[in-house]
């Protein structure tokens, strides 16, 4: 049994809710694209600008040192947040997207060769196609795709048929962003291992909602977004394992990755700063710990617990719509409904809703050979964080009968 979460002490932590768009009050149902933030994730920030900004690592005056031991701290407690071996396995990147960049452009340039074979899925955001993609066109290597069945769920018996010892590397979504599918990650990890691949996940829809252990899941690499779980934009995550990612090239090059710099030979920092070139993203990455702080005092079972509520309360709800279709059946699946409305495009579901002050995002989500694969051109997306509420889902019920109302 899991605690009744107090949830409008909950909204009142995130200031941004307590305001009316188009004189209604604000729904917020965007969350799979960006979750909003929780004052101390605002003040955190502002606590940084206003009492120590200063640049790190290098400095040893006072402030200098009081932003080098916050900028670390973020680092041990992202550690405990995925279970990893060590504060060397978290590197900080600007995001999912640049995180996938760096596996692909370092440990895909170094060891992955022409006439290897790379598996991605149907479900996959471009973020973790194209990197594929680039590296495909440079090196000649084959990329090859897990097909979904029409619930959404990667079909297992096609995986297997396509691993083979040509098979390099597995790079698959954890949890669909437009789906919401929960995909088998361990089975797929334990597979791809079993011929020899190497493993990226993409964690970045998952990590706000289900518990991650990279340790247990025996992953290789494992990447996330700060701003999908309550933190800032523009900072994210890459866990490798300790000795892959020693044996990777660095990704940038100039100040911070270095050991020693001559014009003859330049000699890399250790891990993580091998992959941290420049100054990053410090206030950001300050800020994150207490965004996983805040997460971790309401307790990741919780909140899943609670989400998993709003999902089927939606799930009944929008279903009993006459013309409308969930997209995405899937067994498993976290807080996240995509449907479409017999002949209305989805956009204008997104402009009727906006007008009613519902944020859903509509579109391809970024998915746009899923939605191929699909047979359609996108969908309406609701998604839920642990601020919202049933009443909000009604809300969003009534803003899709007008929406019936005014367009069929
Ligand atoms: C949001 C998202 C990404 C991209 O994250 P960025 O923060 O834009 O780099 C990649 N994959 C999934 C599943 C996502 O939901």
């Amino acid at each position: 049994m899991t605690l009744k979460l107090d949830i409008n002490k909950i909204r009142h932590d995130f200031p941004i809710l307590e305001q009316s768009i188009n004189g209604k009050k604000l729904v917020y149902f965007d969350n799979a694209a960006t979750t909003q933030k929780p004052s101390v994730v605002i003040e955190a920030l502002k606590n940084y600008y206003e009492g120590y900004n200063a640049n790190i690592h290098r400095g040893i005056h006072h402030l200098a040192e009081k932003a080098t031991a916050a900028f670390e701290a973020t680092r041990k407690t992202v550690k405990s947040f995925l279970n990893a071996n060590s504060i060397e396995e978290i590197i900080f990147t600007y995001g999912t997207t640049d995180s996938i960049n760096l596996v692909a452009g370092t440990y895909g340039r170094k060891f992955i060769n022409a006439g290897d074979e790379i598996i991605i899925s149907t479900l996959e955001h471009h973020s973790n196609i194209v990197p594929w993609q680039m590296l495909c066109e440079e090196k000649g290597c084959i990329l090859k795709i897990i097909p979904i069945n029409d619930e959404g769920e990667i079909i297992l018996e096609e995986y297997e048929k396509l691993l083979s010892p040509k098979t390099k590397f597995v790079s698959v979504v954890h949890v669909s962003n437009a789906l919401g599918t929960i995909n088998p990650i361990k089975t797929i990890i334990d597979k791809a291992h079993a011929v020899g691949a190497k493993v990226l996940i993409d964690g970045a829809q998952a990590s706000s909602h289900l518990d991650i252990d990279v340790q247990a899941l025996d992953v290789d690499f494992y990447a996330l977004s700060a701003h999908k779980l309550f933190g800032p934009t523009g900072m994210g995550v890459l866990y490798g394992k300790k000795e892959l990612l020693e044996a990777m090239p660095p990704y940038r090059g100039g100040g911070e990755m270095i050991k020693e710099v001559t014009f003859e030979k330049t000699t890399y920092a250790d891990l993580p700063y091998k992959f941290e070139a420049g100054t990053p993203n410090i206030a950001d990455v300050v800020a994150f710990k207490f965004a996983l702080d805040y997460i971790q005092n309401i307790g990741k079972t919780n909140i899943a617990a609670y989400e998993n509520e709003l999902l089927a309360y939606a799930t009944e709800k929008l279903e009993s719509i006459e013309g409308l279709t969930v997209i995405g059946k899937a067994k498993e699946k976290v807080s996240v409904i995509s449907f479409v409305l017999e002949g209305i495009h989805p956009q204008d579901i997104g402009i009727i809703l906006d007008q009613q002050g519902i944020a859903v995002r509509t579109g391809h989500h970024c998915t746009q050979p899923l939605m191929q694969r699909l047979g359609i051109p996108g969908t309406a997306r609701a998604s839920f964080s642990v601020y919202n509420t049933f009443e909000e889902i009604d809300a969003l019920v009534a803003g899709i009968l007008k929406v019936k109302k005014l367009l069929s």
